[in-house]
This record gives C-alpha cells, structure tokens and sequence, in this order.
C-alpha cells in the first residue's frame, strides 16, 4: 500500500505501544519518514525545528499538552500539515474537537476511533490533497502571491474574518471583537494577512478587501446583536484608504445597509508605510465619528509618526501594540511604556486596549495598571464565525460568572 506514499508524518501518541503501532503502520502505508512525540508539547517543537511535516496523526488525551491544546497552537503557528484525530473518546466530544480545529484554521482531515488500523489511515488518506508547494510548516510566510491572485481572492468572497474577543478588564464581560481577515485559499489552505495586506496598501488596492470586511463583520455583529447579545466589532482600517475622502460615505452605506447601526462598529486605523493625503483623513474620521463610529489608534508605539500629529482626531480607543504586552509582566522596560500609555489615554479620554494578552501574569500585571480591555491568546484565539458563535454560546451567558477569562474552552487548558 502506498497511500502515504511521499508524506512526512508525525505521530503524537503518549502511549509507547500505540505510538510505535502507528509509526509501523505509516511506514508499511509508505510515508516518507515518521516523527514521534509523546505529548503536543514534543510535537510542537518537532514542527518548529523540522520544516517539513505534512501529516499529522495526533491522540486526544495525553499527559502534558493534550491534543485539544495542541490544536489550539497548530492554528496559532498557521501549520498546514493536515490533521488525523485519533482517538478513544466519545463521539460528541470529537465532534468538537473537530468543530474547533477547524475553526482555528487547521487542515482537518477526518477521526479515527480507537482501535486505529492500517485500513482505516488508508481510506482517510484517500482525502488528502498535497499542498501544491513543496510541504513546508510556516508556510504561509513564503509564499508570495501576484497582486491578481490576492484581487482575485478577493473577488471570489475567499477572504472572510476571523473573530477575536475583547474582554473587560474590571467586569470580565465580552464586549466586542476585532474582525481580521483571512484568505481561504482554494490550493493553499488559510492564508494571513501579513501575506496579502502589504501588496494591497503599496498598490492602493486595499479598498476592495476592506469593503468586503465591513459588510461580512458588520452582518456578523447585527446577527449577535439580534441575539440579545450587546457586542460591537473591530474592523481595521489602513490609513491609505482614508485618502479618498468619499470612504466616509461608502462605510456608513455599507454598514447600515447591513443592518447595523455605526456605534457598534469600531474602526481600528493602522498606520502602513504609504502616506495619506492627511487632509482627507481627517474629513473621513471626522465624518465617520460624527455617524457613531468608534475610532481606534491601532498599533500604538509602533511607527505611528502620522497618526500622532493627528491630535485633532476624535479617536475614541487606543490600542497598545502587542509587542510591549505580551510578556510585560517580566519586562521592566516596557512597564513605563505601558504606565505612560495607559495613563496618556485615560487623560485623553479614550478606553485603553492591550492586544497580545498571552498569559495570567500579562492579564494581572495590565489590570494593576487600569488598562480596560483585553484582547490576546490568554483569552481565545481568533476563530471562524460558527465557532465565534459557540464561544459566545458557552461564555456570553456566562457572564455573571465571576471571571470569563478563565472560563473559556481555550483557557481551561492553557
Ligand atoms: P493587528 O490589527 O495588530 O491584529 C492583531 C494581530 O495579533 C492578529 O494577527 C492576531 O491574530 C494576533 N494576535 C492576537 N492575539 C495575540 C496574542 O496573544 N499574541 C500574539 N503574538 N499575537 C496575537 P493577524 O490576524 O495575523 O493580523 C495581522 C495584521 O494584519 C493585523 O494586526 C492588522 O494590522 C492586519 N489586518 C488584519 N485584517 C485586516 C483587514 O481586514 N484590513 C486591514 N487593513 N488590515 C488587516
Ligand atoms: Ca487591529
Ligand atoms: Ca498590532
């Protein structure tokens, strides 16, 4: 039999019979050659120093990191090894598990229930479709797209946004989330943005994503909201698009033709490496906070320079870039930044959000500093829409509970 014929595999599997079963069998099925882990933790490593995995057979219950976890930070690494779930567990329990691989990003290729068998790998492995690339982890970050595949991508509705919560600091309440988008590319599987915004903004072509982005998140939030659930959502904004002073009008209509009203909808304005006409950036955000939009200095301590001679602007929010919050607790340096930046906004008047939360002590440290809100790993990741709606399903009625942030599925394990 050859149907693993030519892949890399790994074997995530803590018990030293089942695991050296498994690696038998990818052989016998033909693989390239078979990485052993005994735990994610192992296995996570072995995909950062080996670029090459491109299946991955991966156990649920494991001591140290499980495979819950496990799927959790193989969509945060943007791995596009597809996955085999091979368990012992109920059926409804991998049905969830499945339900949120997927929403993470992972390439899911099927369950299999213990006992495992040859025949079984087999027939999932019928489904796989190799990469058209050489496989490669990380992948996204090498490949480069022409600036007519990412229009067509767009074009074709394939980028849509992920969801991330923002969460109240002092209340632990859900209060919104920032929309970011994602390609869902037909050949190459989930695509970030770091690989398709760049040639946009330099070759002015952003608009078209941005536009596709309001509407889907604005239709996202109405929907939560009609739900009974009080959220607004982020969408970024680069500041090339604020050039063309009719941009006002097209994101209002748009917005409002989707059904919701601007207030609950946040702009997040990033800097990019083009200069804007600065004039017509600010009857833009004049304009939109005039409508009720939130506006959001996004990014903040990084770049920034044009932004900061915007004092005039109305901002409402100011979003502390993540490379000064992750980690902050054990970093003094960054402490005054965050001290400064944190007190700078509360004097302007503008609610204060740390992006990068990535821990307990990231979480701590910024709530003894009175930051409001909190966005980052430590809370959720980003997830797809039907996943951000069973989140909110488990934690927004969970609101009276004494703190969400320990409550989600995805912090249960960290
Ligand atoms: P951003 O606006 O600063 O968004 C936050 C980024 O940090 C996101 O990356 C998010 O997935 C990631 N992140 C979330 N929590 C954590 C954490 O705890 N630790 C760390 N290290 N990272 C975390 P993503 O989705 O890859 O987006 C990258 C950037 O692309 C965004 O940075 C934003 O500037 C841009 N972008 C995303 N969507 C859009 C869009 O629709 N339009 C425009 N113009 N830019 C977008
Ligand atoms: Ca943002
Ligand atoms: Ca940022």
């Amino acid at each position: 039999m050859s149907a693993a014929k030519n892949l890399n595999v790994l074997v995530v599997e803590d018990d030293d019979f089942q695991r050296l079963a498994l690696v038998q069998m990818m052989l016998a099925l033909g693989a390239n050659e078979v990485l052993e882990a005994e735990d994610g933790e192992q296995a996570l490593a072995l995909i950062r120093n080996s670029a090459r995995v491109n299946l991955i057979l991966c156990d649920l219950d494991m001591p140290g990191m499980d495979g819950i976890e496990f799927m959790r930070h193989l969509g945060q690494a943007r791995s596009n090894a597809a996955v085999i779930i091979n368990s012992a567990k109920g059926q409804s329990l991998m049905d969830s598990v499945v339900k949120m691989a997927r929403g993470y990003g992972v390439r899911f290729l099927g369950v299999i229930a213990k006992p495992t068998s040859q025949a079984k790998i087999a027939s999932l492995l019928t489904n796989y479709e190799p990469p058209k690339l050489p496989a490669n982890h990380f992948p996204v970050a090498e490949i480069e797209f022409s600036l007519d595949e990412i229009l067509s991508g767009i074009v074709n509705k394939q980028i849509f946004p992920f969801f991330q919560p923002k969460i109240d600091f002092e209340t632990n309440l859900i209060i919104g989330a920032e929309a970011l988008a994602r390609w869902d590319h037909p050949v190459h599987g989930l695509i970030y943005p770091k690989v398709f915004i760049k040639s946009l903004e330099s070759n002015n072509e952003i608009d078209g994503l941005t536009m596709l982005m309001l509407e889907k998140s604005a239709i996202a939030c109405q929907q939560w909201r009609k739900q009974g659930m009080d959220l607004t959502v982020a969408v970024n904004i680069s500041l090339v698009s604020l050039a063309d002073v009719r941009l006002a009008d097209y994101v209002t209509n748009l917005v409002r033709g989707a059904g919701l009203d601007p207030q609950y909808m946040v702009l997040e304005i990033t800097e990019s490496a083009v200069m804007a006409n600065m004039n017509s950036v600010l009857e833009n955000v004049m304009r939109l906070r005039m409508r009720g939009f939130g506006l959001s200095i996004d990014d903040y301590g990084t770049g920034f320079s044009s932004l900061q001679r915007l004092g005039q602007i109305p901002f409402t929010e100011l979003k502390i870039d993540q490379s000064f919050v992750s980690g902050c607790s054990t970093n003094p340096s960054v402490q005054t930044i965050l001290e400064s930046s944190i007190d700078m906004a509360h004097r302007l008047n503008l609610k204060c959000v740390a992006e990068g939360v990535e821990s307990q002590a990231d979480w701590d440290f910024l709530k003894s500093l009175h930051c409001d809100v909190a966005q980052g790993y430590f809370i959720a990741n980003p997830m797809d829409e039907a996943l951000f709606l069973s989140y909110l399903a488990t934690n927004y009625s969970a609101q009276s509970a004494s703190c969400i942030a320990k409550n989600t599925p995805e912090a249960a394990d960290r």
